[in-house]
């Protein structure tokens, strides 16, 4: 249930309305926008008597919340949220694009590929360090090797780190990481979601490969519900029925949920895509719709990657990619 103050209503006024609806055993969250403070009650709302809250001087108006996702909901929190990494945000008019390797593969690839994509415009960079991959016989990842190696090159280049988790066992050595990454494999891992809930690092959470925009938000629903709104959601092309892209690219999943939430929003058109010549265009078309932020896989020898060279990008072609976002951004933006 959502609860509109009315503009003046004092801070003390507000309190005194909480506490009521605390004695009621709800959750309180007070979202405090520039011109609205809206009060979202999360719990058994069938004990509030909706009449009487209306009747009192102080309120504008009072909806129930029909969707089960409450703290990912636009309705809760009007104004777009914006995640702060290390002084970089995303998010409420703030872009950032993600760039670097799909894993980490060598001291020299992290930090060749991290020097040269931040020469080029990216303030983030990423790589996997934990890789899912559907055979068991691929390269599986440098694990805790290859994050030291990610905490090389930020210290190298001052970019924070975005890494890929799979399980809920290696939590603690991302306690140094600036942003952890849930796979689309791992977009249902509830019990890693729960427990991401309660550390305070900004998610990356990936839409999962058949999943829908609803799931994708109580998926955000589960950590938030556990105190972490630092979510930021990722597109990365979905399941279907066709087969020349590696995925399909649902930029309709843009301004969906910027409708539905005010959580950040980035796409991915390298694992959507799946081919190198195609980042480009769709990261424009990205853009164009409305996106928070890019994630690019960008490789200093694509040919001999261990993960995902078709579809990456060399930084001469991440180069010119961001110079065509950037116009577009303009375009977009005036
Ligand atoms: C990745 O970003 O390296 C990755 C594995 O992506 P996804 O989970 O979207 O397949
Ligand atoms: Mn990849």
């Amino acid at each position: 249930m959502i609860v509109i103050l009315k503009e003046g209503t004092t801070v003390q006024q507000r309190e005194s309305l909480c506490d009521w609806f605390r004695s009621m055993e709800l959750e309180v969250h007070i979202s405090q926008g520039q011109y609205k403070t809206i009060i979202g009650l999360i719990g058994d709302t069938t004990k509030v008597d909706i009449n009487l809250v209306e009747s009192l001087n102080m309120i504008e108006s009072v909806k129930r919340i029909t969707e089960p996702f409450k703290n990912a909901n636009r309705k809760f929190h009007t104004d777009d949220s914006v995640v702060d990494i290390n002084g970089f945000k995303i998010g409420g008019g703030n872009f950032q694009v993600i760039a670097g390797p799909c894993s980490v593969e060598s001291r020299e690839q992290i930090i060749a590929v991290a020097e040269s994509v931040k020469a080029s415009g990216a303030n983030l960079l990423r790589g996997g360090a934990f890789k899912p991959r559907t055979s068991p016989y691929d390269f599986q990842g440098l694990k805790g090797e290859g994050l030291e190696l990610l905490f090389e090159a930020r210290k190298r280049t001052g970019m924070p780190i975005v890494t890929e988790i799979m399980n809920v066992r290696d939590i603690e050595l991302f306690e140094d990481v600036d942003v952890i990454q849930v796979g689309a494999r791992n977009m249902q891992n509830f019990d890693l979601l729960k427990e991401l809930g309660l550390t305070k690092k900004p998610i990356l959470l990936k839409r999962g490969l058949a999943n829908t925009l609803k799931e994708l938000l109580m998926s955000a629903e589960y950590v938030m519900s556990g105190g972490n709104e630092k979510i930021i959601l990722c597109e990365r092309g979905i399941r279907t029925y066709e087969t020349f892209t590696r995925n399909t690219l649902d930029l309709s999943a843009v301004p969906a949920l910027h409708e539905l939430t005010h959580l950040p929003v980035v796409v991915d058109p390298s694992h959507a895509t799946g081919l190198a010549r195609m980042v480009e265009p769709m990261a424009m078309a990205a853009v164009a719709a409305g996106a928070d932020g890019l994630m690019i896989e960008v490789h200093n020898d694509p040919q001999h990657a261990l993960c995902d060279g078709a579809q990456s990008l060399t930084p001469e072609q991440f180069e010119s990619l961001v110079k065509k976002v950037n116009k577009i951004r303009e375009a977009v933006i005036s």
